[in-house]
Formats: C-alpha cells, structure tokens, sequence
C-alpha cells in the first residue's frame, strides 16, 4: 500500500461546504484586498494565540521579513539564528544586509542551542531568532535571559509550530514577534502562500502594519519604505474555516506520533524525535535520527521502493550553503551531523491506521527488523 507523505485533499475535501460558502462569501463581497475577511481573520487569531494583534502577511517568508523590517534592522547588524532550519530563517537576515550569525542545534530537539547563542553575541547583535522545529517549541527559558541581558530582540519562527505551547504559553507570543506561515504543508495548511506575525506590543503592531503596505499612513504619504506584504482576502475567509478545526488536526498528529514512538522503539542505531519537558508538540514532522554512513539514505531509497512517502528536512545546513560562502567559516557538528541523519515519515493527520502499519512495517523491515 502507498502512503503519501501529505495529502491535503483529505482535510479539504472533509470542509469542502465550508470552503465552497466562503469563496462565494468572498465573490459576492467583490471585496478582495483586506477588509472585514481579513479583520475578523486576525481577530480569530488573535484570540486563538492570546496575542495582542495578529497581522496576516502574504507568507511565513515575508512574517520574518516584515517582522525585522519593524525592528528597523540596518545593514551589518547581526541577528543569531539556528543553522538546521528552512532556509527562509536566515535568508529575510540577510536580504535586508544584516548578518545572519549561525548557532549549532540540540540533537536531542533539532532546536537552537542557548549555550552556543551565549557564545556568539557581540557588540553588532540585534536579535536572536529560534526556531520551533517540526512542531515543538526552541527552549526559550535562556534565550530570553540572554536577550534581556543584551538587549536584544527576539523574534519566534513559529511557521512550523501554530498551536505548540511551551510551558502552557502559545508559542511565537512569548518574544517580540511570532512568525507563522499558511504554506499547506504547515499545520494549518491555506490554499496557496500566505503567512502571519503577532506581537504583543502596540509600537511594532503599528510598524508591520505601516510595512504592509509600502509604508503609507495615510494612503500616498509614505513613513518608511515597505512592500505589498498583504493576504488575500480569499485566503483569509478559506483559513477562518478551517482555523476552528486546528486543534483536532494537531490532536491526530499527536496520537500518529504517540503511534509511532511506541511501535518503533528500540530499533537499532535509531533516534526517535521527542517533545521536551514543558513542550506541547504538534508534530509539523516526525522526525527519526538514522545513525551510521548512508543508512539514512538506504532507508528513504528502501521507503520509497514500498511506496512510502518520506522528505529530508533539511539536507544541507545553512551555513554551508553556497549564497552564505562569503560568512565568516563556522563548524557546527550538531547541525552538520543532523543534515545526515534525518529522515521525516508521513504523520498528517488524517493518516489512516493501515497506513500508520504500513509506515513502522516498512521502516522496520528496512532496518532488518521486520
Ligand atoms: C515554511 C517555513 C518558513 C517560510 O514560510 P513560507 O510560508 O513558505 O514562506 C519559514 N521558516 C520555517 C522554519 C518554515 O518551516
């Protein structure tokens, strides 16, 4: 049986009314760039995070753009940033001629490193920026000391964790910014790009909003220099309904994960992911640690032989990719070891439980544990 890494048609097509009335909603309105869709969409948000504002931007890529253009990031200023994530981490650092400063990762969390963040401030940092890898949050606790310490700002990529808590606390409300994104392999998946920021402060609420739009307050008379960083109206309505339906896609990923992690267990020279103490994970990935030269990739080659659908999140470590060639040379042998070892099965939530078999099955008989 062939599992798929993600279908998105089955959580589609199980709203497939819903979705239908609020495209109409959206056509009949003839009302298509922000407006009362888009209002009562970060309002939704808004009260789903406990955050103070909520601001829908055209994807997770511009939420951490527009997030540290309102921090009024400047050329040659640093932000520390983990080198084991999506590339979009690093590259907003480095778009607006600020440096993006490389920490190592945890191999027990995939998750930024404090000790080495400590290591790697200077006089140039501005702000830090964790990860919440695959669905469970960074360890914030001496992140934020760290920052207060140095003053410095820290802005949460949430795009992976909408709906993870840490210590009972949203993630991506707990620093000055939480990034999320639509993009519909997330957790919650839009029908195209789309993104979101929250802050709990009013001063830079007020600044991406300026951003969002090419930096005019009123319209034609331009504060700063922004972009057209806007959701669709159209997206805004398709995502409000499916945003009440967030919390059983996440509980379905948990018990997928729970699944697993008890029918996998003890497979040698395998490292199963786990939520830290303090995490609710939502598992954007399920991740597994394959230990030893090239028995990561004879697993996916095997996987993928049976029809099984896997990814490699992520190949190649950020600091040793060509565009950043020109960085000062960093060794980070967590991040470099993980580019090796990871390898991600299907855990989306409407997995069926013959699937679910069919994934340990066929990671087990890989490993020579059928
Ligand atoms: C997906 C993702 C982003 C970017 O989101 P887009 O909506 O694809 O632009 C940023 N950071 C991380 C960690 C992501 O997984």
């Amino acid at each position: 049986m062939a599992v798929p890494l993600l279908d998105l048609n089955r959580q589609n097509s199980a709203l497939h009314a819903e979705l239908t009335a609020a495209f109409e909603r959206v056509l009949r309105s003839g009302h298509f760039i922000l407006g009362s869709e888009v209002d009562a969409f970060e309002r939704e948000c808004a009260a789903f995070l406990g955050a103070k504002h909520a601001i829908s931007v055209s994807s997770g890529t511009d939420a951490i753009l527009v997030a540290l253009m309102a921090l009024d990031l400047k050329p040659g200023d640093e932000v520390i940033c983990p080198s084991f994530t999506f590339f979009a981490t690093a590259g907003c650092i480095a778009r607006l001629g600020a440096i993006p400063v490389f920490a190592d990762s945890l191999a027990a969390t995939f998750n930024l490193d404090a000790e080495d963040v400590a290591r790697r401030i200077t006089p140039r940092t501005r702000a830090i920026m964790p990860v919440h890898l695959f669905g469970q949050s960074a360890d914030l606790t001496p992140v934020l000391a760290l920052a207060k310490a140095h003053g410095l700002a820290v802005i949460e990529d949430t795009a992976q964790a909408l709906g993870a808590r840490h210590h009972g606390r949203p993630c991506g409300t707990i620093g000055e910014f939480g990034t999320y994104s639509f993009f519909p392999s997330k957790n919650l998946g839009g029908f195209g790009d789309g993104g979101l920021v929250t802050t709990n402060r009013d001063d830079l609420a007020e600044n991406v909003r300026l951003l969002r739009t090419h930096g005019s307050k009123p319209k034609y008379y331009h504060k700063k220099v922004g972009g057209n960083f806007r959701l669709d109206a159209l997206q805004c309505a398709l995502l409000r309904a499916k945003l009440p339906h967030l919390p059983a896609y996440c509980a379905a990923r948990q018990r997928n994960a729970a699944f697993y992690t008890q029918q996998l267990a003890g497979l040698p020279g395998v490292t199963l992911p786990t939520a830290a103490a303090g995490n609710d994970h939502i598992w954007n990935q399920f991740t597994l640690r394959v230990a030893g030269p090239g028995r990561r990739d004879a697993l996916r080659q095997q996987l993928t032989a049976a029809g099984i659908g896997t990814e490699v999140y992520y190949p190649v470590p950020l600091h040793q990719q060509e565009c950043f060639a020109h960085l000062p040379r960093v060794s980070l042998p967590v991040a470099e070891q993980l580019a090796t070892e990871v390898i991600s099965v299907p855990v989306f939530p409407e997995l069926t439980a013959a699937e679910r078999d069919e994934v340990v099955a066929g990671v087990r008989r890989a490993l020579g544990k059928a």
